[in-house]
């Protein structure tokens, strides 16, 4: 036992990440709201006759009671999780539903590398990661677009969206026809570098609407346009990350476009797919306690 008493500490978050932990327990990844990403242990939660597991599975937005130091300074950086609510349990609806559901494992992979310091507050790319799985839940939009416009608007907090409305070299404004991705976006015919794509002006169009939020031009886009912006998009996230995403190659987009830049690196080891069945652990409403 730590030499300190472990703070009881409210939040909510989105379940990014589950992984094993010992016969009974698991390791939950967390972006909460207001204390960053964290990792916190869920004791028994595999156990049958835990009424709380099911609803630590990933992409659901719950509400949680944490013991552990809020800010981190002692003891170890894993806190416990002594009680967990549901308040929308995304992850339920996109089972069975593989383009959905890889599109949900790339948005919280991506939370997951945008934020590298553990329970550093960002408020927005809670919001826009919640915002991003609740869109997906309700269909609203295209799986792809919904799935794009978060990796844009997440490399902007990160710093390194792509320009399109001005060359990503000099700066000079205008809607430029290159696209260079080492180059940082969009670039004039003064700063074109060799290998530079050539996307139609309706991609760069669809990657500035869902950057902005103009889903009524993104919506009524087709489908090349949509499959070479996420080419684009995927490709110009790729190059910052340093490695690249293991579930963005497995995201179903249909067939590659003609001239889209393929995402380098390829597929990984995969994702786990989908639990197909609930399971007694699944049956529970009622709020536990574990410890
Ligand atoms: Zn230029």
């Amino acid at each position: 036992m730590a030499g300190y008493r472990r703070q009881l500490y409210r939040d909510d978050a989105v379940v990014l990440r589950v992984q094993k932990l010992g016969e009974s327990d698991r390791i939950i990844t967390l972006l909460t709201r207001r204390h960053g990403r964290l990792r916190a242990v869920a004791r028994g939660v595999r156990r049958t006759t835990s009424k709380f597991g099911a609803r630590l599975e990933p992409f659901g937005h719950v509400d949680l009671q944490l013991a552990g130091d809020p800010k981190g300074n002692h003891g170890s950086s894993l806190h416990t999780i002594s009680q967990a609510e549901g308040i929308d349990l995304y992850g339920k609806r996109f089972l069975g539903d593989y383009p959905r559901y890889t599109a949900a494992s790339a948005i919280a992979e991506t939370a997951e590398r945008l934020t590298p310091i553990e329970r550093e507050p960002s408020l927005r790319l809670f919001q826009l990661t919640l915002g991003a799985l609740r869109s997906l839940a309700t269909g609203d939009h295209a799986t792809t677009l919904v799935l794009d416009a978060y990796l844009l608007r997440g490399m902007a907090f990160a710093g390194w969206a792509p320009a399109l409305t001005a060359c990503a070299v000099c700066g000079t404004p205008g809607r430029h026809r290159a696209f260079s991705v080492p180059a940082g976006g969009a670039v004039c015919p003064d700063c074109r570098p060799p290998g530079a794509a050539h996307p139609a002006p309706a991609t760069v169009d669809l990657m500035s609407a869902l950057t902005t939020g103009d889903w009524a031009y993104a919506d009524a886009t087709e489908t090349g346009v949509r499959r070479e912006c996420s080419g684009l998009v995927a490709a110009h996230l790729q190059w910052h990350l340093e490695r690249a995403l293991r579930s963005l190659p497995l995201v179903d987009r249909g067939a590659p476009a003609s001239g889209a830049v393929p995402p380098p690196g390829g597929a990984g080891p995969g994702v786990v797919p989908p639990r197909t069945g609930g399971g007694p652990a699944a049956a529970g409403v009622n709020r536990e306690i574990t410890e």
